[in-house]
């Protein structure tokens, strides 16, 4: 089934209610909604020669065009390649040769230079001016027919461990995901209305499914970006507000929200996930907006989807077992399967570290056009993720780390996110980030790169007090680094790989990181 039924169903059963924002303003119904998606269609196919199963790509900011697009690629029966808009027309150019792509859909329809992209693809503006009106009894009155397995999103993985792959996600991939929103990260009504503060191109527009489905709101800020203070305004005006965020975002609306005395008035969720949540700014959300806070854990390979810490679970701060509930990213989502496995594949009992492998409807199909990374990652239906946790007795998922972020260190293995946990708690540290460094003696040694809340505030002897107090003396950082920020891509992710570089080859200050 092809996905954009959801849409076309939403149109039938409730063509008054509200569908599209901006901002506060709402700028179409779900008939309108529908309607303008199929002209959009329509024009993808006659207008500038799409094919069923073609590739389109979107290098767009948030906005509610970028929704339209999306579903009148499926609904004309293409494939759709959201590509984050923070890159680099050049990068976003290569993600387009390796799709394929026969049309991109950026802002200003300006972007590229001819030369950049390849030449069946052209460039075309995503904004709305040029909708043609459709006659009704005009070809694709329905979504064009795609079976479960086709493809609908070519999904660019963030590539902050190498260079990014197309992951393969089809009809089904989405819907089974979808489908695990309201069983297992929180129900949806109507009435609700979702947020788009992180980029479409992720995880916050893969969340736009299940609300279409229900015939909720979606609401584009009018800065169509994240701004905490923006949020808290929609929230208040529009009600019922859930959003996808990650926990970067989390810690910055904490602190906006405590300047202004806000205290979560209009938001029903904040579903955070994509990076650690360290388990200080965690308390620190909790104790600013309540029990309104839902993690997931996913990657784009199997999105949004492996597990879910649920809102009961995160707020209940009076259990005696708290701390490594909270630490947890849950327990597996309803359409997947989780295990723990060793270098051998070899499953791993309750508690023992190893590599998360995960299975079931959401899982990808595969890396678009690269068998070999293919291969790697998927080994007898099982994805396997190249994160590092274990699962305990009462199915508890703990991460500790990437695969290949662990550090090891006189033979013992450490894990970066253990460390990073104690030195988050000490209050004068408000970011932090540990990566191994090439040790002569040691074969690794740990590094902390530390963002300090009062620059100057601490020392390195002061953290190693802090911390040989709190762990154990061998996984102490050898060297901390104090910097002005940590560097992130686009989706709040820590660039681990920019520190280790830095770290080989330390020219340049370590403030312009
Ligand atoms: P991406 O494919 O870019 O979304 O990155 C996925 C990776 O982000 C996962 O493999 C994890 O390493 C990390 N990640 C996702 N969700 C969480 C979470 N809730 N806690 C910690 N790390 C996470």
């Amino acid at each position: 089934m092809n996905i954009a039924h959801w849409l076309l169903d939403a149109a039938q059963r409730w063509p008054q209610r509200p569908a599209l924002f901006e901002g506060c303003r709402q700028v179409a119904d779900y008939q309108d909604f529908a309607t303008r998606v199929r002209a959009r269609a329509l024009q993808l196919r006659h207008g500038h020669g799409i094919a069923p199963g073609e590739r389109v790509a979107l290098l767009m900011k948030n906005s509610c065009d970028y929704l339209e697009l999306l579903y009148a690629i499926w609904w004309s029966g293409a494939v759709a390649v959201p590509v984050n808009s923070k890159l680099h027309p050049r990068e976003a150019a290569w993600i387009v040769g390796n799709a394929g792509a026969r049309a991109i859909y950026t802002d200003s329809g300006r972007t590229f230079e001819l030369k950049d992209l390849p030449d069946n693809c052209r460039e075309l503006p995503g904004y709305a001016t040029s909708v043609p009106t459709v006659a009704p009894d005009h070809e694709l009155l329905e979504p064009c027919p795609r079976r479960d397995d086709d493809l609908a999103w070519l999904f660019y993985t963030s590539g902050t461990t190498g260079r990014s792959k197309g992951v393969m996600l089809s009809h089904g991939n989405l819907m089974a995901m979808s489908l695990c929103y309201p069983l297992d990260v929180d129900p949806v009504q109507a009435t609700d209305a979702v947020v788009y503060a992180a980029p479409m191109s992720h995880g916050a527009g893969l969340y736009n499914f299940i609300h279409v489905r229900c015939g909720a709101r979606h609401v584009v800020p009018e800065s169509r970006g994240f701004d905490a203070q923006e949020l808290f305004g929609l929230a208040q005006e529009l009600g019922q507000v859930s959003l996808f965020a990650a926990p970067t975002m989390v810690k910055r609306m904490v602190e906006q929200a405590r300047q202004q005395g806000y205290a979560g008035a209009g938001i029903k969720t904040l579903v955070y996930g994509g990076a650690p949540m360290y388990l200080a700014d965690l308390g620190q959300a909790l104790d600013t907006f309540g029990p309104r806070l839902v993690q997931i854990y996913g990657q784009g390979e199997c999105p949004m989807t492996i597990s879910a810490l649920s809102r009961e679970l995160i707020a209940d701060r009076e259990h005696p077992d708290w701390p490594a509930i909270a630490a947890s990213v849950g327990r597996p989502q309803s359409c997947v399967e989780v295990r723990i496995v060793d270098a051998d594949g070899q499953r791993l009992g309750p508690g023992e570290p190893g590599e998360i492998a995960v299975r079931g409807a959401p899982v990808m199909h595969g890396y678009w056009d690269n068998p070999s990374a293919t291969q790697e990652a998927l080994v007898d239906g099982w994805l396997l993720t190249g994160d590092i946790g274990f699962l305990d007795s009462r199915g508890l998922l703990t991460l500790t780390d990437r695969s290949k972020d662990v550090i090891i260190s006189g033979g013992s293995n450490i894990y970066p996110r253990e460390v990073e946990e104690v030195l988050m708690q000490h209050p004068g540290v408000f970011e932090v980030c540990v990566v191994g460094q090439a040790d002569a003696e040691w074969g690794e040694s740990v590094v902390a790169f530390v963002v300090l809340r009062c620059p100057g505030g601490l020392d390195a002897q002061a953290l190693n007090q802090w911390f040989v107090t709190r762990m154990a003396s061998f996984k102490k950082p050898r060297k901390y680094l104090f910097c002005r920020e940590l560097p992130k891509n686009s989706y709040g992710k820590i660039l681990k790989t920019r520190l280790r570089q830095w770290l080989q080859d330390p020219t340049g200050s370590i403030a312009d990181l």
